[in-house]
């Protein structure tokens, strides 16, 4: 199972953050919504994921053994359950959020989780948030960024967010579907969807928390960002520098601090589908080992591949063993 081995002779985990299921119930909600044709935007409702995606037992497990993963980080993919009307999304929620611990406590050396939670009811959702952490004992929560079309910078949100921030319930923000505004441009540069338009959506949604205040207001709160930080990590000294310049040209009252500021006290990112060396080296310089973790983004890319190519990145023995495993046992509390 374990492959890694430090200089101090202590084998490495693998901990893999960013790996994606789904229940059959929440499949049959989102083919009713498309009308039972799949599409970018409806979602991954069929097509070759499928197996994987609802095997959250052995089956993934005998795949993680001989990948190399020790353990999986498991999150309802995109859209979750944002799509839905409040309630749907709430019992929806419930139901995987319970499926999930069952599946922990199944195999609790081999799988933590993110509980899902309707932003489209704030409070209901906050309630079912402190069950998911408090109660079910799950590591997090996953939201698939827009909410029909609206991001977590409006303030009608913020409800889950306290809860989040006063649970410790870090939010891994994670790609959907670009929303309406974004659309046109993204959406219809065919074959790039994913590898750009997905990073612009999630890296505005990150900037517009940002920019609404969101970690002063709640200064404890961590976002966890996939793909290598959705670009962010690469643009936050051009950001930072622009910032007063725009603000003071618009009268905008500014943030107490540089918006790379909040990036680094409140953001973690992985490296789900971004195992390659120059960007990983490049992300370690600008915010350090102690905020990556490794992620395959299992199944929509090769999980044997993405192991394949972390391992085959070249690192201190130090760094290593914080990306497998040390930054994604703190963020998430996976003992
Ligand atoms: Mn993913």
């Amino acid at each position: 199972m374990s492959t890694q081995t430090g200089s101090e002779g202590e084998p490495i985990k693998l901990i893999s953050v960013e790996e994606s299921f789904l229940i059959p119930e929440i499949i049959d909600e989102l083919k009713r919504l498309a009308g039972g044709v799949p599409s970018m935007k409806s979602g991954p409702i069929a097509g070759p994921f499928m197996p994987r995606l609802l095997d959250i037992g052995a089956g993934r497990i005998a795949e993680m053994d001989a990948d190399g993963v020790d353990i999986q980080v498991l999150a309802v993919t995109a859209p979750g359950v944002q799509k839905f009307d409040p309630q749907t999304g709430l019992s929806l929620a419930k139901l995987a959020n319970d499926r999930l611990a069952e599946t922990i406590s199944a195999y609790p050396d081999r799988y933590a989780g993110l509980a899902v939670a309707p932003p489209q009811a704030a409070r209901e959702a906050a309630k079912e948030l402190e069950r998911a952490i408090g109660d079910l004992r799950l590591n997090g929560l996953v939201i698939n960024s827009h909410t029909n079309d609206e991001y977590l910078d409006d303030e009608k949100y913020w409800p889950l967010l306290e809860a989040a921030e006063s649970l410790g319930a870090p939010i891994y923000l994670h790609p959907r579907e670009p929303n309406a505004g974004l659309e046109q441009s993204l959406m219809a540069m065919t074959g790039f969807t994913v590898g750009w338009g997905y990073a612009v959506e999630t890296g505005t949604h990150a900037l517009r928390m940002i920019a609404a205040g969101v970690f002063e207001r709640f200064p404890k709160l961590q976002v966890v960002l996939g793909h290598l930080g959705e670009t962010l990590p690469f643009l936050l000294d051009r950001i930072d520098n622009r910032y007063p310049f725009e603000i003071g040209v618009t009268g905008v009252k500014p943030l107490p601090k540089k918006p790379s500021e909040y990036f680094r006290s409140n953001f973690t990112i992985s490296t789900s589908g971004m195992n390659f060396a120059a960007p990983v080296r490049a992300a370690i310089d600008i915010l350090g080992a102690d905020r990556i973790m490794f992620a395959a983004d299992y199944p929509m890319e090769n999980q044997r591949e993405m192991v394949r190519a972390y391992q085959a990145i070249a690192l201190s023995d130090d760094e290593r063993r914080q990306i497998s495993e040390l930054t994604a046992r703190r963020v998430f509390g996976i003992g």
